[in-house]
């Protein structure tokens, strides 16, 4: 009988860091090793964001450990179900244990194909047959300079650098004060528009510090459809699906949603409130790729847009991409265009833009190497 490696030790990675593309806020991210007897080691990641969910989640991860030393790390989607099974207690439909679930389960895909030798993109199923696959790339951004010509121009450099557009949140930290006031808002656009181009895609976010009223999204929306945006993103809270759906009957632009949703209950709801044309999915919050999975299969069955939320590690982002480029519902993969570590120092090879795309992970697992000493640089 062949020796059948399993988990040998799970060890968990709390890191801080400051992020550039978030005028230097201090983040918090939620690392996973897994490391099975024959040597190999599986990396995942949770979108924590906050010092108490990052200390949370690290001890909910610490409680898991005992369920998955011991078991067959290629068993990973029933390991998923039985932590699933295991933490309805406390995170039915959402919770902390959704974030433990997805960088467990992130690690667990990497290391099931570090060891079967297969990269997550093989494992999963490409979207077509063909050789080589690259998604469009969309640089994810926050304006901060309250001097809007200069957030024009910086703005219009990413799509000369090689995305082949951007989307814009609002209402973020700095001076640009974007999102307030509509006639200033309908400039911008419209400054945006002239500088990058007829061909750039550009999205505008709202941002949860910004609270609009139904009449106004309306509005703002309205006029901004002259200057042809791909798609606005979360105008309003989550839950708020009548004002969705009235703001859609005044508009064409595609509306975006959804990625504060957990798990394929809350998606199956707001998917089947017919009111959004984008779904957002974080790989690091959705119970992982197994979650995320399971996400695309009702996207794509109701024929809408997959969008995976990828604004943290190059973890997330590598298995992004590979669930991106799983389904023909996706339209491109998002971005962050300013170094900042969790990207370009963690891993040898950073993800980069080309000519409007970027490259599918082609080796064993996430297809990453991780740097260790830059989790320990960060250590929260
Ligand atoms: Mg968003």
């Amino acid at each position: 009988m062949t020796n059948v490696p399993t988990i040998a030790r799970v060890t968990v990675h709390p890191v801080t860091y400051p992020e550039p593309n978030d005028s230097n806020a201090m983040r918090y991210l939620t690392f996973v090793r897994i490391e099975s007897t024959d040597g190999h080691v599986g990396w995942g990641e949770a979108i924590t964001q906050f010092p108490g969910s990052t200390r949370g989640t690290v001890e909910v991860i610490k409680g898991l450990i005992d369920d998955l030393i011991g078991k067959d790390p290629t068993q990973n989607i029933g390991i998923w179900r039985d932590l699933r099974k295991q933490t309805w207690w406390y995170s039915y439909r959402g919770g902390l244990a959704h974030f433990a679930l997805s960088a467990i389960d992130i690690a667990l895909w990497d290391l099931k194909g570090k060891i079967i030798g297969q990269s997550l993109s093989q494992m999963i199923g490409k979207r077509d047959s063909s050789a080589e696959t690259r998604l469009p790339v969309l640089a994810s951004t926050h304006v901060f300079n309250s001097d809007l010509d200069v957030e024009v121009a910086r703005h219009a450099k990413f799509v000369a650098d090689g995305y082949i557009g951007f989307k814009i949140g609002m209402g973020k930290r700095g001076d640009a004060r974007i999102g307030y006031d509509i006639d200033r808002d309908v400039n911008f656009v419209k400054d945006l528009r002239a500088a990058a181009g007829p061909k750039a895609w550009i999205m505008m976010d709202r941002g949860q510090s910004l609270n609009w009223t139904l009449d106004e999204a309306i509005k703002r929306v309205v006029r901004w459809e002259e200057f042809d945006l791909k798609w606005v993103e979360e105008p309003f809270e989550p839950w708020e699906f009548e004002h969705f759906r009235k703001l859609r009957q005044h508009v064409t632009t595609m509306i975006a949603g959804s990625e504060r949703e957990w798990d394929y209950r809350g998606y199956s709801e707001t998917i089947n409130s017919g009111t959004l044309d984008v779904i957002g999915c974080d790989v690091g919050r959705a119970e992982g790729i197994t979650g995320a999975l399971a996400i695309i299969k009702l996207v794509e069955a109701a024929g809408l847009w997959f969008n995976s939320h990828a604004w943290s590690s190059a973890v997330n982002t590598a298995a992004s991409l590979a669930l991106s480029a799983s389904t023909p519902r996706c339209l491109l993969q998002e971005l962050k265009p300013d170094e900042n570590p969790m990207q370009h120092e963690l891993i040898d090879e950073p993800f980069v833009p080309e000519n409007g795309s970027i490259g599918i992970p082609t080796k064993p697992g996430l297809g990453i190497n991780v740097n260790e000493k830059v989790l320990e640089k960060y250590a929260f």
